[in-house]
C-alpha cells in the first residue's frame, strides 16, 4: 500500500467521478483502470461504498479497491447484454418509507411492496406516517398501527405541529438512511425540519437524476450534522418486484411466514386452497385484510 493511500466513503457519484469523504476532507476520484474490468458482478463502485484511494493531488485521486459490502439495495436491471445488478446504494443501514395520513391518502399497496423489497434484501425499515395533524392521532394509529404490531418501526409525524420530529432525528443518527415514498407526502418538508436546507438539497439532486437513464440510482448522500447520511431514491416507486419468485413471497410477509408450515399442502399459494392456514387466519381476523390483499395482488402479478 502506497504511503498516500487512505480509506474513505463514497458520498457522490457523477459521470465516472466519485466524491470520497476521508479523514482529511473530500477527494474527487476516478476508478483505477483495472477496477473497471474487475470480476465483480454489477456496478463496481456505488454511493455508500467504503473504498481505498490514493491521492494524486491535494483534492483528487484514484480508487484502488472497494471494501466488501455489508448490504446493498439493488435491482436486477434488464440490459441488452443480459440482466445486470444495479446497485441503488451500498451499505444502507435502513430504508425510511414516508407516507402521509391524508393528502395524498396512504397507498398501502405501495407501502407493502416496499416492505417486501426491504424484507427480501434484509434491510431494516422505518415507516413514517406524516401529516398526522390532518387526521388526528387516533385515525393515524388506526391507519398505520398494525405495521408496528408486525414489528416495523413506526413514527407518526407532523411537520405542521412538529410531532415526532425528534424521534425521527434520533432514528437517523449515525446511520445511512435511504428515503423513499410517493411525492407530496412531505419528504422535503420533513428533511427541512430535521436540518435546515436538507430537503432542498436532496430535491435538487433528485430532480437532475430523474432526467437521467438510471433514474433510481442514488447519486449523492447528504451528511447529517448529528452524524449519519440521508439519500433519496427518485423514481423508486416505479419499481416492480423485479426478482421475487412467487413461492418465496409468503416469507416476506412477517405475519404469513410462521403460518405456512400449517397449511395442508406444502406448495400452498394461500390464494384458494382448502386447509390453508393463511386463509383461515384472514377469516378469523388475525391478519389485516389489506395486507392479505397486497399479498394476493403481488402473488397474482397484478399491478
Ligand atoms: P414531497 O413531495 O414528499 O417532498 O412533499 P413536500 O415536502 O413538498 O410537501 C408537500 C405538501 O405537503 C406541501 O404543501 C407541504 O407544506 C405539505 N406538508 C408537508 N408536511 C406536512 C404536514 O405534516 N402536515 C400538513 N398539513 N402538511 C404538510
Ligand atoms: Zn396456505
Amino acid at each position: 500500500m502506497a504511503n498516500n493511500s487512505m480509506d474513505g466513503l463514497v458520498i457522490r457519484s457523477q459521470s465516472g467521478f466519485f466524491t470520497v469523504e476521508t479523514e482529511s476532507g473530500f477527494v474527487t476520484c476516478q476508478l483505477r483502470g483495472r477496477l473497471k474490468k474487475g470480476p465483480r458482478q454489477g456496478d463496481v463502485v456505488a454511493v455508500g461504498d467504503h473504498v481505498e484511494i490514493t491521492r494524486t493531488e491535494r483534492d483528487s485521486g484514484v480508487i484502488n479497491a472497494v471494501k466488501p459490502r455489508q448490504h446493498i439495495f439493488a435491482r436486477q436491471a434488464p440490459e441488452p447484454s443480459g440482466e445486470y445488478l444495479q446497485i441503488l446504494i451500498a451499505n444502507p443501514d435502513q430504508i425510511v418509507l414516508i407516507f402521509s395520513c391524508s393528502h395524498p391518502a396512504p397507498r398501502f399497496g405501495m407501502l407493502d411492496r416496499f416492505l417486501v423489497m426491504a424484507e427480501k434484501q434484509k434491510l431494516p425499515v422505518v415507516i413514517v406516517a406524516n401529516k398526522v395533524d390532518l387526521v388526528g392521532l387516533d385515525q393515524a394509529q388506526s391507519l398505520f398501527g398494525h405495521y408496528a404490531n408486525l414489528g416495523y418501526s413506526l413514527i407518526l409525524t407532523s411537520v405542521t405541529d412538529r410531532r415526532g420530529i425528534s424521534e425521527l432525528r434520533h432514528q437517523l443518527r449515525n446511520k445511512i438512511s435511504l428515503f423513499t415514498g410517493p411525492s407530496g407526502v412531505g419528504k422535503s418538508s420533513l428533511l427541512n425540519v430535521i436540518q435546515p436546507e436538507l430537503g432542498l438539497k436532496v430535491r435538487r439532486v433528485s430532480q437532475t437524476t430523474r432526467k437521467g437513464r438510471h433514474t433510481t440510482v442514488v447519486r449523492e448522500m447528504f451528511p447529517l450534522l448529528e452524524g449519519g447520511y440521508v439519500a433519496d431514491t427518485p423514481g423508486l416507486k416505479a419499481l416492480s418486484l423485479w426478482d421475487i419468485q412467487p413461492e418465496e413471497l409468503d416469507g416476506y410477509f412477517p405475519e404469513l411466514r410462521h403460518l405456512v408450515s400449517a397449511c395442508q399442502f406444502n406448495d400452498c399459494t394461500h390464494t384458494h386452497e382448502p386447509g390453508c392456514a393463511v386463509i383461515s387466519a384472514v377469516d378469523h381476523g388475525e391478519i389485516h385484510p389489506e395486507r392479505y390483499q397486497s399479498y394476493l395482488k403481488i402473488r397474482l402479478g397484478e399491478q
